[in-house]
């Protein structure tokens, strides 16, 4: 008999909320994790981003405070300090999934696994933990054999790590991953980030507002380029008015070695840019080095991701897979529903994973938040549309905050009023969203949204207002000419 019910492999959001969902459902349950529990999220991405984005906020709140009558003199950054308030919350909320995973009785197993056969891994010793010193993750590759585990089913969940950037120079000493970003001890006087989509956008928005030149260079004809075509020129406009160089439709071609970096760009703006600092964002790849999957028969697409149907089965039998090692949606909280889903499926439940309704934040300044579809693809997918704006200067609440910037964008159905898409810059974009996804949800239309009273003065009128505007009734700005 196998030692486990479940061996969950990788212990970030989609593993560790797995785990402890299958234990509850009464499996016994064994985690293997080569590094901290917490993965990419907790320990690399949404969280220390979050934190250090936080404040760079604070810093930009009272460089301005005179706005608000109050005057602060001699406003200065310590970046030792921000970096060590990330690194306590880090250490936080990581500590905090430890013990979450002891109070379920998920068994912890530290180490690198590699498959055996398709629901046996032996677990390799990986050397000490991992430090924010922008150095490689791991202070060792996979060593010797500790120990081999059993079980029953295995979910992978092993997650992603930067994709390479096969240019000349990316190798080059000043040249750093998000992972890498995160060693810097100082703030770049000039930096280039190579890809502007959420990762490289939330980076230049963060140096930028503490003081760095910062140069954007992006393949695509506008930033964030999977957000609603007009949310992402806006982004492209407000960076411009923060001093942020934005170049679209360029191509970083080389990095030459040198003190500064010297970054070679093709397309329309061709040139060299000096950088002390090259961030690049260009993507992630799947993190399934040293796993062995072709040793269990585990199929994955071109890219390297594994495939897997609406149970998260990946073919093997006994076999799962979730998260961005599956490469559907690669955010945090689809990692964690697929997790949830794959568990209660492991059980005997009857759960399929749902992937209509996935919003999506980026926390540059202005935020931003989408969730259903864009304008374009709902007229691709042969939808009759209805769009409603609404700016958030026409709010006073916004106008409280001194946050003015920024809309909200509506995507409805012509005929029936249906909410297809919601899209959002400005102030607590991350927050709003999630009306829009519970409208899509419950397929609301612009009627519900409008008749639902919304409490005043907040932000969240905004939802209520854009959805008047899209019926041609709006109350606090001017109707459309007809
Ligand atoms: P991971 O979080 O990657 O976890 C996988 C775990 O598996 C890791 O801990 C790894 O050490 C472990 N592992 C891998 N191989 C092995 C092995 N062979 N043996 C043992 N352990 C192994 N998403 C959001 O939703 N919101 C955000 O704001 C956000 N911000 C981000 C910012 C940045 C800079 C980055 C890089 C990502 C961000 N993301 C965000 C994406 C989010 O971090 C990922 O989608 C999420 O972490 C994926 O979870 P996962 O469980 O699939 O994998």
């Amino acid at each position: 008999m196998p030692e486990f019910d479940l061996l969950v492999i990788g212990g970030g959001p989609g593993g560790y909320v797995a785990a402890i969902r299958a234990a509850q459902r009464g499996l016994r349950v064994c985690v293997v994790e080569k590094e901290r529990p917490g993965g990419v999220c907790l320990n690399w991405g949404c969280i220390p981003t979050k934190a250090m984005l936080r404040s760079a906020e604070v810093f930009q709140t009272v460089t301005t405070a005179a706005e608000f009558g109050i005057h602060a003199e001699n406003v200065r950054y310590d970046f030792a300090a921000v970096r060590a308030r990330k690194d306590a919350i880090v250490k936080e909320l990581t500590d905090g999934v430890a013990s979450l995973l002891r109070a379920n009785g998920v068994t912890v197993i530290e180490g690198h696994a590699r498959f055996t056969g398709p629901t046996t891994v032996e677990v390799l010793e990986v050397g000490a933990s991992p430090v924010f010193d922008g150095g490689p993750r791991y202070a060792a590759a996979p060593g010797t054999r500790v120990r081999e585990v059993s079980a029953r089913d295995v979910i992978v969940a092993t997650g992603s790590v930067p994709a390479d950037l096969p240019i000349p120079g990316a190798d080059l000493p000043g040249v750093v991953t998000s992972d890498g970003a995160f060693g810097l001890t100082e703030v770049p006087q000039k930096l280039v980030v190579i890809g502007g989509s959420a990762v490289g956008a939330e980076w230049a928005s963060l140096f930028a507002a503490f003081g760095s030149q910062v140069t954007v260079v992006e393949m695509r004809d506008r930033l964030v380029p999977a957000e609603d075509e007009e949310i992402g020129r806006a982004l492209g406009r407000s960076f411009t008015e923060r001093g942020i160089t934005v170049l679209t439709g360029a191509t970083v071609t080389a990095i030459a070695d040198g003190s500064p970096l010297r970054v070679s760009v093709s397309g329309p703006q061709a040139g060299d840019l000096a950088a002390d600092v090259v961030l690049v964002g260009v993507g992630r790849k799947p993190n399934t080095g040293q796993l062995g999957l072709d040793i269990a028969g585990i199929a994955t697409d071109t890219r390297g991701f594994i495939e897997v149907d609406d149970r998260l089965r990946t073919g093997v039998e006994h076999v799962s897979a979730i998260g961005d090692v599956t490469g559907r949606a690669l955010l945090a909280h689809v990692a964690s529903h697929q997790g949830l889903t794959a568990a209660d499926v492991i059980a005997g439940h009857d759960a399929r994973i749902d992937y209509s309704v996935i919003p999506a934040a980026t926390f540059t300044h202005p935020e931003m938040a989408s969730v259903g579809l864009t304008e374009a693809a709902a007229l691709a997918a042969g939808h009759q549309v209805t769009v409603a704006k609404f700016p958030f200067a026409a709010l006073g609440r916004a106008r409280t905050f001194g946050e003015t910037e920024g809309f909200v964008k509506i995507v409805a159905g012509r005929t029936h009023g249906e909410v297809l898409g919601v899209h959002i810059i400005g102030p607590s974009a991350s927050d709003l969203i999630a009306e829009g996804a519970l409208a899509i949800s419950l397929e609301a239309t612009l009627d519900e949204l409008a008749d639902t009273i919304h409490a005043h003065p907040t932000l969240g009128e905004i939802g209520m207002e854009t959805a008047m505007a899209g019926l041609g009734l709006p109350v606090h700005i001017a109707p459309r000419k007809r």
